[in-house]
């Protein structure tokens, strides 16, 4: 048995980055950029007018002004022929300033003062209401390195540097397994004495999701080994396979001789960690393997804690891991185990500072007390009561967030 740390560790170095492809900017959110993007241009690419006014040399103006009006440019216009000294021209916002002028006096500073005149209620300063070419960004600058992920303001300057299309890491496709004879599907009414709804494949199929890898639900071989060998097979032709159930130490917890039996390289088979002890990860080829507990708050945590950072790291995130903080406990945190305990809880910041709230709840089947959760506490191996007011340390879930999320 390995501790959390030393588990994450293996995870954490195994994962290599998968081939790199195109997208379109449309289709760009959440991936990872895998090649640097490079200004073609000077931002702004002219000296941009940034206000609706009057474009003149600010030597010229003065309060109680009067000077005729040579035309009007709007954005998209470039006049090329110089303003006469001592003229203004109408401008609007976002047009190139006109040569002849070296600053811009907004419509609110002037008056109409008739007969194509224009009168100045203010003086102003020469680069009034001007953005200077370049003064953004200069061409051939570096705008996004690789390792970026790919957000709103990312997409933005993606299409400000004129790049339709970027190259990106794949993400990783996840195949999903459940196993035990007991599980029917959810729209089962109502489950026969013994069963019980399959409810992992459906939280790990939009937690895959929300760590940024492609979910495929694969089915439920029951526990039947030539099925489950048939099944695991089919699940090898993805970049994971996370299967939950049957990796522990019960008659039909099957999963780990067959994957052994099929060439999968086991890693490590038991974390010393509360909930999920019996977790499994192994490698066949370039597909990584998640024995994920039954239990769904041990299969929950298994895939946050371990499965998780491996998506993010095959992405291209390739610094990724998880980070811990420190938040002040906000009741009772009570331990009584000899390994570590991870427990679900509601993070709030309140007076300053991050407070851990517990929550009730009866263990490691009872996923209903992770509903409005948004983090997991972790405590050391022991029997000893972490009181209110007291640091504990913990981690923020992706699979459930509310709002704390970064
Ligand atoms: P196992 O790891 O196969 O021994 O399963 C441990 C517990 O988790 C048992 O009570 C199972 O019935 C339950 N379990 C296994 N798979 C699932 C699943 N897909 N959804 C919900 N509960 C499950
Ligand atoms: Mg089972």
């Amino acid at each position: 048995m390995i501790s959390v740390d030393d588990a994450v560790e293996i995870v954490l170095g195994e994962a290599e980055t998968l081939p790199t492809m195109h997208v379109v900017i449309e289709g760009s959110k959440g991936y990872i950029l895998s090649e640097p993007v490079f200004s073609d241009i000077d931002f702004p690419a002219f000296d941009r007018v940034m206000m609706d006014g009057y474009a003149l040399m600010a030597a010229s103006s003065g309060e109680g002004v009067i000077l005729p009006v040579d035309g009007v440019v709007s954005a998209g216009e470039f006049r090329t022929d110089p303003v006469p000294e001592g003229h203004a021209v109408k401008i609007m916002t976002g047009a190139p300033l006109p040569p002849g002028t070296d600053a811009v006096i907004q419509v609110e500073l002037t008056s109409d003062a008739g007969d194509g005149n224009v009168k100045l209620n203010a003086g102003i300063e020469s680069g009034t209401n001007i953005a200077v070419q370049g003064e953004e960004v200069k061409k051939g600058v570096e705008l996004l390195p690789v390792g970026l992920v790919i957000d709103s303001a990312v997409a933005s300057v993606m299409a400000m540097a004129g790049r339709a299309k970027v190259n990106v890491y794949s993400v990783p496709r996840i195949g999903i397994l459940s196993t035990g004879s007991e599980l029917v599907r959810p729209s089962k009414k109502i489950p026969e004495p013994g069963q019980i709804r399959d409810s992992n494949t459906y939280g790990l199929n939009v937690q895959c999701l929300l760590w940024g890898g492609v979910p495929i639900r694969l089915g439920n071989p029951g526990d039947d080994p030539d099925e489950l060998k048939r099944f695991i097979e089919k699940g090898l032709e993805y970049n994971i396979l996370a299967l939950t159930g049957g990796v522990s130490m019960g008659d039909y917890d099957l999963a780990p001789d067959i994957l052994r039996e099929i060439g999968v390289e086991i890693l490590f088979h038991k974390v010393a960690q509360k909930p999920g002890k019996p977790l499994l990860f192994g490698k066949r080829d370039k597909t990584y393997v998640f024995g994920l507990p039954g239990n769904p708050v041990a299969a929950y945590l298994g895939f946050e804690l371990y499965a998780g950072p491996l998506i993010r790291r095959m992405s291209g995130d390739v610094d990724f891991r998880t980070e811990w903080f420190k938040a002040t406990a906000a009741g009772e945190f009570k331990v009584k185990t000899d390994r570590t305990l991870l427990k679900a809880s509601k993070i709030v910041w309140e007076d300053g500072g991050w407070k851990a709230y517990p929550v009730d709840s009866m263990g490691s089947a009872d996923i209903f007390a992770v509903v409005g959760t948004n983090s997991f506490v972790r405590l050391k191996e022991g029997k000893y009561v972490v009181p209110a007011g007291e640091e504990v340390d913990f981690f923020f879930t992706r699979g459930n967030h509310h709002g704390t999320q970064r």
